[in-house]
């Protein structure tokens, strides 16, 4: 090894003995099932929440559709959309995600790591002052990093002490952007966005930016997300989801008004400096978005299988935060999450240890993420088994 890079081995050597280190693991997909070192198991931490990345039925219906389209869809887009890489396939779904949300328009950016890396710092000005939730996702403090602005996180879903910064700060600054992701991605609760939106409504100097990762395609009717089901739509600023979670694609969007979107596309860096998604996976991303409305029954089994989940942690006496399909069991150790996921994989449940730093230290976890193809037997088993 060179002696340059002896202080990286060495910190690796410490993060092993914490029980830290994060290595590549590699299983193969069949279905529900994850084969890895020999053994199936049910594979409890996919992010495919409505079960529609291993629907073979559905993809299939995807090829007969693009060959009665007879469109010419590349596979990659060859160059930013600011140059020559924005194919009609981008405005169809902009406008799909517009008419859907009711609102005035929509951008559809490269990741939710795009998205929310790039947002932030587009918007804000020396004068803004973001107040976000403790525990946002890295992809939005690394954006309130970029972004230079100068921020305040309030305890995890303390709205008392938001509405005290808000009051405290509010003279002092020209915009204040209220950061939240609506189902969060660690402890499985959620934001009562009417609370935010009504804390916003109030003030006119005031932003709400909502993160949907985790509830797009799962709630509200039409699967659009917490907002839908909260009927906050209209009063959320900048509206976010991401195409490779429940929607089975690659990509995100932020849904909101038309001087934003066309202010973005002047400013945002993450979306002018970075290669176009490939025409062929928004056409894929669109022919789900259009069907959405549809996947109602694997929205009603994912609701069922996470309360029935949720019920039996409780009943052996294990609280958990969650209030959706994300369930964490909260272990505390990281190494002794390590030995129980380990503990869960040999009986054929596959599911990760969630360690520091992403989560807070003493917090760490079983992260279980249940999807709507699980069955009936397969959530039976699980219950008895934790
Ligand atoms: C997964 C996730 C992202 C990142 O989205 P990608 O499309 O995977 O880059 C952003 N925000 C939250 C809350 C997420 O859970």
């Amino acid at each position: 090894m060179r002696a340059i890079y002896e202080k990286y081995a060495e910190e690796l050597d410490a993060l092993k003995a914490s029980g830290n280190l994060r290595t590549l693991s590699s299983g193969l997909h069949e279905g529900r099932w994850i084969l890895s070192g020999g053994q199936r198991m049910l594979n409890l931490s996919s992010n495919d929440y409505l079960g529609l990345a291993s629907d073979t039925a559905l993809m299939k219906e995807f090829r007969e559709w693009l060959r009665d389209t007879g469109k010419q869809l590349p596979l990659s887009s060859s160059s930013s959309r600011l140059l020559t890489g924005n194919f009609g396939v981008f405005s169809a779904l902009e406008d799909t995600l517009a008419s859907l949300y009711g609102r005035e328009d929509a951008l559809v950016l490269s990741s939710g790591y795009h998205m929310n890396a790039g947002i932030l710092p587009a918007l804000c000005g020396k004068d803004t002052l973001i107040l976000a939730d403790k525990l946002v996702h890295a992809s939005l403090i690394d954006g309130i990093r970029l972004s230079g602005a100068r921020c305040i996180r309030y305890r995890h879903q303390d709205y008392g002490q938001l509405e005290t910064l808000i009051e405290k700060e509010y003279s002092g600054c020209d915009r204040i952007i209220i950061v939240t992701e609506s189902i969060f991605s660690m402890d499985g609760d959620t934001a009562p966005l009417q609370r935010l939106t009504e804390l916003k409504r109030r003030q006119d100097k005031i932003m709400l930016y909502v993160d949907e990762a985790h509830a797009v395609g799962v709630r509200g009717e039409r699967g659009l997300g917490l907002a839908e089901e909260t009927g906050c739509i209209g009063d959320i600023d900048l509206l976010c989801g991401t195409f490779g979670k429940a929607l089975a694609s690659v990509g995100a969007y932020v849904v909101c008004d038309r001087v934003i979107k066309e202010y973005l596309v002047n400013r945002m860096r993450t979306l002018i400096f970075t290669t176009a998604l490939p025409p062929l996976n928004m056409a894929w991303t669109l022919f789900v978005m259009e069907r959405l409305s549809g996947f109602k029954g694997q929205r009603e089994r994912l609701q069922r299988h996470s309360a029935q989940f949720r019920q039996a942690l409780q009943a052996k006496g294990f609280g958990t935060p969650s209030e959706s399909h994300i369930v964490p069991f909260i272990v505390g150790q990281a190494a002794d999450a390590v030995l129980k996921a380990e503990d869960m994989r040999r009986k054929g449940f596959y599911v990760l240890p969630i360690r520091p730093p992403t989560v807070p230290e003493g917090t760490s976890r079983l992260r279980f993420s249940l999807t709507a193809g699980l069955t009936d037997e397969d959530m039976d088993r699980l219950c008895d088994s934790i």
